[in-house]
């Protein structure tokens, strides 16, 4: 998120001074490093949360249709980026994979063909593919028919032009780039507070981690770009935005598939129906080939883990300190609120390598425990804030939070994440920087063609963008 807005900036004002700071050694190596997160671009092609079946019974497409909007202004921005020689070689951030969606069970297939007739008459999505036929879905992908019982009715939908993105490596050329237009990158370097001068400028405490001194840093504007960190910078901020809300750390593990013969079996993203209500959506299964520093894998989860860390490298008193009195209220509703959530996450937890096999053998019968390596993922940390009403709730979106006349901003939460980043960093750009944003319009466009557009209103330009940014992209071949 950080290195996409310092992109965003230094290319629209390059004469600004930017200067980024990062307790790690390295950018991209919590949430955005390639095994902490799972890699999709989210598009809502195979991701069933985005298409709920209302209380009338139909499927709604409103929500998929914003997430794959949001995911057209990426692949734009990127491509953009590419053929600047912002952005080395596509291949080595992003690759085609199909994305599908499987299900078994009457209930589950019916509403995954009605959630394809929905998806079907929306532009963005009429590419879609449906069956019902184990042997087409064989041909599709086989490890999810091979053993499975010939009688049980399976249901799958697929998209060709899915993708797997490596985070860590976007991030990691962004910050590249970033230093080689002499913006200031400080790694191992902490920010510890933050608070707003007399002066009115923001003033950041930085610690050198390794040489332990600390020094005052000031700006005119901050952008809280900290993962699971913000939370706790926000706070120190002191902003009214900030108050009342709180926030609920839910850790991640994969399967990784060690046996080559498996993993050259599968070329997709499969993702499945959660199974508890109101679950994160880390929740849902998926069956995942990746592509990590050019190499093909093979993955299975994610399996929900709990630690009080709200960052993977972060502290254990990350959740209890930052209870305020402020969000202490909003948080226990939330707890009370969500007890089928809390269970559920209990039964995660203590899951064994056979229960988690088993799992797995819903998408891929055949599989044998050998054959899988456990993989710690990232922490998402789960806002809660207050509702319309006063009452906490769990939230499971992304959220800006902006404060300080708009001098200040902050990320929460975590879904759909990193595959949105520009879109979430274009709103930041609208909400803190209204002054410059008219005459920011024309390079804007240049970057993303569509922006000012609903792709999903506009099926030849939606068409002409995408086939270009696949191109320059290579998604095509
Ligand atoms: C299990 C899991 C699966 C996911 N799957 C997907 C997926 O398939 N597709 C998708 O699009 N998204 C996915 N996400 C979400 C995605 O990973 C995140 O939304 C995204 O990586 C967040 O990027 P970020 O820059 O906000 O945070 P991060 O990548 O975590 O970066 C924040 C950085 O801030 C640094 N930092 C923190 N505190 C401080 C401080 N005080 N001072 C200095 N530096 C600090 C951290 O070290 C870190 O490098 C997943 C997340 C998880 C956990």
């Amino acid at each position: 998120m950080s290195t996409t807005l310092g992109t965003l900036l230094q290319e629209l004002e390059p004469h600004w001074s930017i200067g980024l700071f990062e307790t790690l050694d390295q950018p991209g190596q919590e949430s955005s490093d390639p095994w902490n997160n799972a890699g999709t671009g989210h598009t809502a092609y195979c991701e069933l949360n985005y298409t709920p079946r209302g209380a009338d019974g139909t499927v709604g497409t409103a929500k998929a249709a914003g997430i794959a909007e949001q995911f057209h202004v990426s692949r734009q921005l990127w491509s953009h980026w590419v053929e600047q020689g912002t952005l080395g070689s596509p291949r080595t951030f992003i690759n085609a994979l199909p994305h599908m969606s499987f299900v078994w069970g009457d209930e589950n297939a019916d509403y995954l063909k009605d959630r394809y007739e929905a998806l079907k008459a929306e532009p963005l999505f009429s590419h879609i593919q449906h069956t019902e036929d184990q042997a087409e879905i064989e041909s599709w992908a086989p490890l999810l028919t091979g053993g499975r019982d010939a009688e049980q009715r399976v249901a799958a939908s697929k998209f060709d032009n899915g993708t797997d993105v490596d985070f860590g490596a976007l991030t990691r050329q962004m910050a590249d780039h970033l230093g080689s237009q002499g913006v200031e990158l400080r790694y191992g370097h902490e920010v510890q507070d933050l608070s707003r001068g007399s002066d009115g400028r923001w003033e950041m405490k930085v610690k050198n981690r390794s040489a332990g001194e600390k020094r005052t840093v000031s700006a005119r504007f901050v952008f809280v770009g900290a993962g699971g960190g913000a939370l706790h910078l926000l706070q120190s901020s002191g902003i009214e935005e900030i108050k009342g809300i709180g926030g609920f750390p839910v850790s991640g593990q994969f399967l990784r598939a060690t046996d080559s013969e498996v993993i050259e079996q599968h070329h997709a993203k499969v993702y499945g129906l959660a199974t508890v209500k109101n679950a994160p959506p880390m929740s849902v299964p998926h069956l995942d080939t990746r592509f990590v520093e050019g190499r093909r894998s093979l993955m299975f989860g994610p399996y929900a883990g709990f630690s009080t860390n709200f960052l993977k490298q972060g502290s254990y008193f990350d959740l209890p300190f930052s209870v305020r009195p402020h969000n202490l209220l909003p948080m226990m509703q939330v707890g009370m609120d969500n007890t089928g959530l809390v269970s559920y996450l209990m039964k995660e937890v203590t899951k064994s390598h056979k229960q988690k096999v088993e799992q797995l053998r819903d998408f891929y019968p055949d599989a044998e425990g050998e054959g899988w390596e456990l993989v710690h993922a990232g922490q998402r940390v789960q806002m809660m804030k207050k509702d319309a009403k006063g009452r906490g709730v769990l939230q499971f979106g992304t959220e800006l939070v902006t404060g300080g006349d708009g001098s200040i901003a902050g990320l929460l939460g975590a879904s759909p994440g990193a595959s949105t980043a520009p879109s979430i960093m274009f709103k930041l750009l609208e909400r803190c920087f209204p002054a410059q944003l008219e005459g920011w319009k024309p390079k804007l466009q240049e970057m993303v063609p569509s922006y000012g557009h609903l792709l999903n209103e506009e099926p030849k330009l939606f068409e002409e963008i995408s086939a270009a940014t696949s191109e320059t992209l290579q998604l095509d071949s």
